[in-house]
């Protein structure tokens, strides 16, 4: 049943144990985000045609209440074992970053949203996962509650800070050990204050920066990590092409491609998405958010 756990359980596997808290199941302080339950995803079969959402897939944690990684097959020469028959579904994946001393840049003008690529989501009908910091929530409430608010898109925490879980990691600033689950739990706040719906219990690691020790601390805020099998290389690029064309070149059936949504630091994206999304639908690919990955498993 829990296909995707199986498959990625090489990522979370690692001996034994620790100190398992019992203090695992309390969030700190008010109600805790909807947060993934730790049993196993409903069976396929319970596809409905509700336009509410069902309730997101998650993986099941890994030993010790480690948490899970869903990570896609790395993209080898001829797609891998196994992958003969998979469907061709891709996910687009936007980082909405924004770090939390980063506040005097937006203040002086410096843009760390992108309406325009939303905009260009919503217009080709794009279904898209948004890994958002609760800092870029805070500072775009209305754009996170538009998005949040429009069942194309499903919203997932990209951390409070933008600081790195595991040392070293281009550079961020280190997040303690101790304060890494506040650190994801004050974003699902801030998406709450700002009325952000749709929220799914993913988390992506900034920079996608991890080891034992934080899949072991982040435990208690019962999120299932999501890492890629792509590269857009968007990040500071300024030829859309470019990254256009290491997409496409990249993609494959089940492919989970990491892009950014701020102008700031991806101000090529838009560009580069009007033309992927079009090539791939021409190569019989169709869209999905994470959920949906997940829960095919495939
Ligand atoms: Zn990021």
């Amino acid at each position: 049943m829990i296909t995707a756990a199986r498959k990625t359980r090489r990522t979370t596997v690692l001996t034994i144990a620790g100190l398992l808290a019992g203090t695992a199941l309390t969030g700190c302080g008010g109600e805790t985000p909807a947060p993934a339950s730790p049993s196993p995803p409903p069976p396929p079969a319970a596809a409905s045609t509700s336009p509410i959402p069902k309730k997101p897939p998650t993986m099941a944690p890994g030993p010790a209440g480690r948490t899970p990684v869903f990570e896609r097959r790395t993209t080898g020469g001829g797609g891998g074992a196994g992958s003969g028959a998979a469907e061709k579904v891709v996910a687009l994946t936007f980082d909405a970053d924004m770090t939390a001393d980063q506040g005097p840049r937006a203040a002086s003008g410096e843009r760390f949203d992108n309406p325009e690529l939303v905009a260009l989501l919503r217009r080709l009908k794009v279904p898209s996962t948004v890994f958002m910091t609760g800092r870029w929530a805070e500072e775009y409430p209305a754009q996170a509650k538009a998005i949040g608010a429009d069942p194309l898109f499903e919203v997932a925490n990209h951390s409070y800070s933008h600081h790195a879980f595991s040392s070293p990691c281009y550079g961020l600033p280190v997040v303690a050990k101790n304060a890494m689950t506040h650190d994801v739990e004050r974003a699902f706040t801030a998406f709450r204050k700002a009325g952000v719906r749709n929220v799914v219990p993913y988390f992506r690691f900034p920079g996608g920066c991890y080891d034992d020790t934080a899949l072991r601390a982040l435990a208690p805020a019962n999120v299932t990590a999501v890492q890629w099998d792509v590269v857009s290389g968007d990040a500071f690029a300024t030829d859309a092409d470019a990254v256009a064309r290491q997409v496409l070149d990249g993609v494959r059936p089940g492919s989970l491609v990491v892009m950014h949504c701020t102008r700031s630091a991806a101000p090529a994206t838009e560009a580069a998405v009007r033309r992927i999304v079009p090539e791939l639908r021409e190569r019989g690919y169709r869209f999905v958010k994470v959920s949906e990955l997940m829960e095919d498993g495939a």
